[in-house]
């Protein structure tokens, strides 16, 4: 669909009207990552303005519900009634506790955030949040490092450039296995060479804490936030167990949710959704784009992505998915 198009059904009250005409039975997650003042390319974001405009055109024109709620609703086999959507969080930035809690509260909205629980009062981050703030800061206009067995050349003369060459190194860094990542991740450091160190934190204990006291559900992302099918076994089942404990002995309530790691078909497999369960979830989020149906499948939920700079093109997106 033409952008304009989008705005003028917005505007002219078309879009109401399809709204309307939405039956039950299927209901949309919102994947959101950090909420910053301003824009962050290096970040998957959305502004704290836009944000703002999409909580309150969710509070009018939708029925926001807590992801726990929905999940037990499909699971008594009760009907989801129409228009219901669930907001949530990956990761646990800290700009959620500047800019997301005090909007929430003010539209009295439910939500829940996937923490990974290694980070919680430290100044590490999950490794995609460094590696975009290593390119992001780094005066260095090119890269030289050995992956999958060939020497490979990148140059990034312009930002533009530097963004392209991260998000290619980012996805090309993520097939990889947990120690030969690590050991790139190590040289890449080394050759962007930025002297500063990241101001951006994981929501501490304490925030977390007064969240989940004032209604916000937490739900586990693991400890140290990697990929479960690119680790043995063995780690992938303390990652699962030991965020959930953490998580539980911060907010003093059973957590009940869980959400994979980068989240795509091939970053969680039967075996994973398996440990999840034992582990004692109710449920597991994927970053698969879909809404959720009677059908849907409680360990691995469907995700709408929430990006959109406009509202009209926000709105749009909830639209043109699934039938809600
Ligand atoms: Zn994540």
């Amino acid at each position: 669909m033409k952008k304009w198009f989008i705005k003028a059904g917005f505007y002219s009250g078309v879009f109401k009207i399809l709204l309307r005409g939405r039956g039950s039975g299927a209901f949309h997650i919102l994947m959101y990552h950090h909420v910053t003042e301003r824009d962050e390319i290096f970040l998957p974001h959305v502004t704290a303005r836009v944000f703002g405009e999409q909580m309150e055109y969710l509070k009018r024109e939708y029925r926001v519900q807590g992801l726990d709620e929905l999940v037990e609703m499909v699971g008594r086999g009760e009907e989801i009634p129409a228009r219901s959507v669930a907001i949530t969080f990956d990761d646990g930035y800290e700009d959620l506790y500047r800019n997301v809690f005090p909007v929430l509260k003010k539209y009295d909205l439910p939500a829940t955030v996937f923490v990974s629980t290694g980070f919680i009062d430290s100044d590490r981050l999950p490794w995609t949040d460094e590696l975009g703030f290593l390119f992001k800061e780094t005066a260095s206009t090119g890269l030289e490092i050995e992956i999958g067995g060939s020497r490979e050349r990148f140059s990034f003369p312009d930002e533009a450039a530097r963004l392209g060459v991260f998000r290619e190194v980012k996805n090309r860094l993520k097939a990889l296995y947990e120690p030969e990542r690590v050991d790139l991740f190590e040289r890449i450091k080394e050759q962007l060479a930025v002297p500063q160190s990241n101001p951006v934190r994981i929501l501490a204990g304490s925030h977390i804490k007064e969240m989940a006291e004032a209604g916000i559900s937490f739900g586990a992302h693991t400890v140290h936030h990697p990929i479960l099918t690119r680790i043995p076994p063995g780690r992938a089942q303390e990652e699962i167990r030991g965020s959930k404990q953490t998580l539980e002995a911060i907010i003093g309530e059973e957590v009940k949710g869980f959400c994979y790691p980068n989240g795509g078909k091939d970053d969680f497999n039967d075996v994973i959704k398996s440990m999840v369960q034992h582990a004692g979830y109710q449920y597991s989020c994927t970053t698969m784009e879909g809404t959720n149906g009677p059908a849907a499948d409680r360990y691995a939920l469907k995700r709408t992505w929430t990006s959109e700079p406009s509202l009209p093109l926000f709105a749009a997106r909830l639209l043109r998915m699934g039938s809600l």
